[in-house]
């Protein structure tokens, strides 16, 4: 993983999680030839650096850029089901995701008083079903994975992000908020919800997002309840502060706390702090453990938050850009497959520019006409959440309706 200065061509290693780990290849082997066609990925979370590790293997030249000063911390357990376990193995790095699931083993559910009023090893809140194969695993664990699958043949680019695309015969020109200035063949927006590559070309986010209901704060408290993989849903019986769900990670060591709002006046805070502040307040009431969990989000350094909603956009692609993951069929977290999503995307995506290398209109619409069913039946998973189904035998048929082809 690099970071290379725009100016004068240096490299240094780029700061993240891996960084300064010896690496003594690259994990693709072979050179990329100079004249392999070009694409610049903004986001380095699940989607960019799939895709990366796709399209570096097919012998494209890869660029990701990343907005955040260094592979970014926090998030709650991610699930991956069906065809994006079959990604992950031909990626190579199930039996490593694997090595790094969190192994919960089941969940109680306590009323306001903290009382258990059900305990169940058949399946959790987060992860669904246990009698499955299906893999939870932590959010920025399978980002710093995958980024390393991707090797040293990826060029990353962290502390900066596009400002401009200027779209020009056969090609792309991106200047950089950074202030350097840069040609590509294509560009991907793997850059979340709130995508910026998505508002810089298809323009504002209002046109393109669906609010679902309230926001989700998540962040890492030390295992001060002793939890020895296990999960807990604490209920408040509050309609709107509904309460939290406590999961301990990496080997008990940890909490994942997740706390949510079913409702929110206006406007999401802009500010980490004014959130956090919306969500003590909102909780300033309950009971159990949540005091003590709500003062270990103030020091948090992974504390995230965010309204939840999906992406809807009638087509993914405009002239020589694409968008991937979230910034294209964000699910929300009530789908649970945002990851999932993520994964099997960014392989139809890679195989589809491999089919066609020169020809992105030809890629982009084969990698819609492949994808585009299966998500939007994911998609609809988070309104059927909502209106309070579980995780049933309809839940399973969708996540497990798509067939991973070879390229
Ligand atoms: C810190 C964090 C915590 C999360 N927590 C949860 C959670 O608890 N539950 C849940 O269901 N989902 C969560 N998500 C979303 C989840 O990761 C996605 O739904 C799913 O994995 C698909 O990932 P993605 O790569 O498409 O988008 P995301 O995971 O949202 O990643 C987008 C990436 O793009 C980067 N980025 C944003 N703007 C720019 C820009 N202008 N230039 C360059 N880079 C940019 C972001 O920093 C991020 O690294 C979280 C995402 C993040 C980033």
């Amino acid at each position: 993983m690099t970071r290379v200065n725009p100016d004068d061509g240096t490299s240094t290693p780029a700061p993240g999680p891996s960084a300064g780990a010896p690496r003594t290849q690259p994990s693709h082997g072979a050179p990329v030839p100079p004249g392999a066609p070009r694409v610049l990925i903004s986001g380095a979370s699940v989607a960019g650096p799939a895709l990366a590790y796709w399209l570096c293997r097919y012998g494209f030249r890869v660029t990701v850029v990343e907005r955040a000063p260094a592979l970014r911390a926090g998030g709650q357990a991610v699930d991956l089901r069906g065809p994006a376990l079959d990604v992950a193995a031909r990626t190579g790095v199930l039996d490593l995701l694997r090595e790094h699931a969190t192994g919960v083993r089941g969940m109680s559910v306590l009323d306001r008083d903290g009382n258990e009023t059900q305990r169940t090893t058949d399946a959790t809140a987060t992860g669904g079903r246990l009698d499955r194969d299906d893999l939870e695993v932590l959010r920025d664990d399978l980002s710093r994975i995958l980024v390393d699958a991707g090797g040293q043949d990826v060029e990353y680019l962290f502390d900066d992000s596009i400002a401009r695309i200027e779209e020009c015969p056969g090609h792309v020109r991106v200047g950089f908020a950074g202030g350097a200035e840069r040609t590509f063949d294509i560009v991907v927006g793997a850059d979340g919800v709130h995508s910026h590559t998505r508002s810089l070309v298809f323009g504002p986010e209002h046109r393109y997002l669906r609010r679902l209901g309230g926001c989700v704060g998540v962040w890492t408290a030390p295992n001060f309840l002793g939890l020895d993989r296990w999960q807990i849903a604490y209920e408040t019986g509050d309609d709107d502060a509904w309460g939290a769900l406590v999961t301990s990670v990496r080997k008990n060591t940890e909490l994942r706390v997740h706390v949510g709002l079913n409702r929110l006046e206006g406007e999401l805070p802009r500010a980490r702090e004014d959130r956090k502040r919306l969500l003590a307040e909102r909780y300033a009431d309950a009971g159990w453990e949540l005091p003590r969990l709500l003062s270990h989000m103030w020091e948090a350094p992974d504390f995230h938050c965010d309204i939840g909603a999906q992406i809807h956009l009638r087509s993914w692609s405009r002239g020589r850009v694409v968008l991937l993951g979230d910034a294209a069929y964000c699910g929300s977290p009530a789908s649970g497959q945002g990851s999932s999503m993520a994964l099997v995307g960014a392989y139809v995506l890679a195989g589809a520019l491999r089919a066609a290398p020169g020809d992105p209109r030809a890629a982009f619409d084969a990698y819609e006409r492949e994808l585009r069913g299966w998500v939007t039946a994911n998609q609809a998973l988070a309104e059927r959440h909502m209106d309070g189904a579980g995780v049933d035998d309809h839940f399973y048929s969708v996540v497990d309706g798509f067939t991973v082809r070879d390229h």
